[in-house]
């Protein structure tokens, strides 16, 4: 049916994000955490937001969890913005900073959503190549922002789907570089890497570090994410934002979660360790080559047709992310790190597919 009522132009070509679910046993396709949040966690949540006061608007300045989040980061709460998962992070600073007759640029490839929230906000993408590393190559990034002169220098570090870790005098040589832009940098698999730009946040550098509770935190439902930044962005940010967007059953967990350090601390090391072991795993594979990720993910590429090999995983009842068909990603796969039994049922799928395509060929 024709629609009564059109979208703005400029919206009419946008396809929406995809990331297909389908009803399998194991689902290592979304990098989220493969573990729930503690059950002492959600006790207490519980316990809380049944004494919370739920006719009353949340906390518009989410003081509390700034408090709790700034003293976690040693970093003072007027530095920190909180929103409803990275993506409303990501969203209201391209409100604020972009917008029509503005431009971010992006190093592909990267995260889907970075262009695809770009252009929602009438911000026009500029997307700059990487290294075949699929690292950011510093001296072709500054020509990149001399010749379009963006307001917003897009950074994902660990990249995804790559993984790809950024190092600090890339960061620094974008921040330097001439123009008036603002660095982001998505961190939200920081984590996993073994290094942060968060040291890096000064009041008088425009550097924006995104990062989220979905992943380390177990907290992909609950919906929440933070930028660490000068006060005069998160100050324009808060301008920008819808008021109380912040629920306080989110605003609650986010605070409490900050108090199960060290159980936290626990998994990133298992979910590196497991990292490692798959990353080794694939590389031993003939045929296959690996992506080196700071991130609980690996993409790997097939020497066949990576499409076929994602099928005949899903038909042994395991799902990865296909990006076969991605510019720059022929042919590629992305497994998320799961338990060590969702890693061996990926392993052995991966080790029967490989074995079954192989005979196709003979
Ligand atoms: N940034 C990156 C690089 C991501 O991969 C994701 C999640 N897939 C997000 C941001 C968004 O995460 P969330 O909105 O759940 O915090």
């Amino acid at each position: 049916m024709t629609s009564p009522v059109s979208p703005r132009d400029d919206l009419l070509a946008l396809d929406g994000y995809h990331s297909p679910q389908l009803d399998v046993a194991v689902r290592l396709n979304t990098n989220e955490s493969p573990f729930a949040p503690p059950d002492e966690f959600v006790e207490r949540w519980l316990d809380e937001l049944r004494a919370a006061p739920l006719h009353r608007y949340p906390d518009r300045a989410a003081q509390s969890l700034r408090d709790a989040l700034g003293h976690h980061l040693d970093q003072p709460a007027a530095r920190l913005f909180c929103a409803n998962g990275s993506n409303e992070v990501l969203q209201t600073l391209l409100l604020t900073y972009g917008g029509p007759g503005r431009r971010a640029a992006m190093f592909e490839p990267t995260y889907a959503l970075h262009s695809h929230i770009a252009r929602i906000t009438g911000t026009e993408v500029i997307a700059g190549e990487r290294r075949a590393d699929f690292s950011i190559d510093p001296a072709a990034a500054r020509a990149l922002l001399a010749e379009y002169a963006p307001t917003i220098v897009f950074v994902c570090s660990p990249n995804n789907p790559t993984g790809t870790v950024e190092p600090a005098t890339t960061i620094e040589a974008l921040l330097d570089a001439p123009g008036s832009h603002l660095v982001v940098v998505d961190e939200a698999y920081g984590e996993f890497a073994s290094w942060s730009a968060l040291d890096l946040v000064r009041d008088d550098r425009p550097l924006v570090v995104v990062r989220t509770y979905s992943k380390v935190w177990s907290m992909a439902a609950l919906r929440l994410g933070f930028a660490v930044a000068p006060p005069w962005v998160i100050e324009e940010l808060e301008k920008v934002v819808l008021p109380y967007h912040l629920a306080t059953a989110t605003q609650i967990a986010g605070r409490l979660a900050l108090e199960l350090g060290s159980e936290m601390d626990d998994r990133v090391a298992r979910l590196v360790a497991e990292r490692e072991r798959i990353a080794a795993a694939l590389a031993a594979t003939e045929g296959i080559t690996t992506f080196a990720s700071g991130a609980n993910f690996v993409l790997f590429r097939p020497a066949g047709d990576g499409h076929a090999l994602w099928q005949r995983l899903v038909d042994q009842g395991v799902l990865v992310r296909d990006f076969s068909r991605w510019p720059r990603l022929d042919d590629c796969l992305r497994v998320t790190i799961g338990t060590p039994a969702e890693n061996d049922a990926f392993l052995s799928a991966l080790g029967t597919a490989l074995d079954e395509l192989q005979e196709v060929v003979l």
